[in-house]
């Protein structure tokens, strides 16, 4: 198994880290999930946006260019010969002596691995128990930082009372899921918060988003509270790694169930569509 360091592939096993890379000592830094399907990466440019975006919104310069990235994590996948499976990659600001002030003056550190894909088949046809509970993250859930702790602990809550997600509310507004964005659906229309700071703008979400609309499905963006969630028809979170994953319980502050839906169902299916063949 190979993972990128820099701009080199090396077997995994030589990899190492420097202990002055502030990614160690501060969470400093930002990464991305990309989905591989039948070998090739998917929604590849939107991923690639969402990284430059988040580096500039840190003041992290590129380290490389956005072509010579592309080819590395295709030639990662190649490499370790992923059909089906996830490309995870992260630049930290790079290695400096730890000081809560950064230089500028450090050369970002780049590192990819893949994994090999989960099976979906009972989660998107199943759907999954939610664990709602306050979102403790901070300001900027916008930027894809490896700064996660606040997603950790909830998703630790979540799984310590048998719940696949953990699904997130701010003084009584929802904002997402620990790792995934949430949907509901009432009469047919969709619900999602907006892409503001208090979220990270799935690109799943997106996509979703503009596969609805083609559809004919009218989506609200618009933030709501918790209480909403007894209302719904039905609801679902959305990401990378699970593309669409129906909800069929929400515990913890809030108990309330769900069918998996007609919506759902057939976003899942034109979300299939989407994708490269397997
Ligand atoms: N919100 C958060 C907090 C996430 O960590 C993720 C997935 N990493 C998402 C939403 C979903 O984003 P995407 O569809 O781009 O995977």
């Amino acid at each position: 198994e190979y993972i990128i360091q820099n701009e080199t592939l090396i077997p995994k096993k030589e990899a190492t880290v420097n202990l002055d890379d502030r990614g160690y000592y501060f969470g400093d830094g930002v990464y991305e999930v990309v989905k591989v399907y039948d070998g090739s990466p998917f929604a590849m440019d939107e991923h690639i946006a969402r990284l430059l975006s988040s580096l500039n919104k840190l003041d992290i310069p590129l380290a490389f260019s956005k072509e010579k990235l592309v080819e590395l994590i295709h030639s990662l996948i190649e490499k370790n010969s992923i059909e089906n499976g996830l490309v995870y990659f992260q630049f930290t600001r790079g290695v400096e002596p730890r000081n809560h002030l950064y230089t500028r003056e450090s050369t970002p550190v780049f590192t990819a691995f893949t994994q090999a894909a989960q099976n979906l088949e009972d989660i998107q046809k199943n759907g999954i128990d939610v664990w709602l509970t306050d979102d403790i993250r901070w300001l900027r859930c916008d930027i894809k930082t490896i700064n996660l702790l606040g997603n950790v602990m909830v998703k630790r809550e979540a799984s310590d009372n048998n719940c696949h997600e953990a699904i997130l509310h701010r003084s009584g507004t929802i904002t997402e899921g620990s790792s995934s964005n949430l949907f509901l659906v009432k009469d047919k229309v969709l619900y999602t918060h907006p892409a503001t700071n208090l979220i990270l703008n799935g690109i799943t979400r997106q996509l979703i988003i503009d596969l609805a609309k083609r559809h004919n499905y009218s989506v609200v963006e618009e933030p709501f509270p918790v209480d909403v969630l007894e209302h719904a028809d039905e609801a679902f979170i959305s990401s990378t790694s699970v593309e669409i994953a129906p909800i069929k319980a929400v515990k913890g502050q809030l108990s309330t169930t769900f069918e998996i839906g007609q919506v759902t169902q057939d976003l899942q299916l034109k979300f299939k569509e989407l994708l490269p063949k397997a």
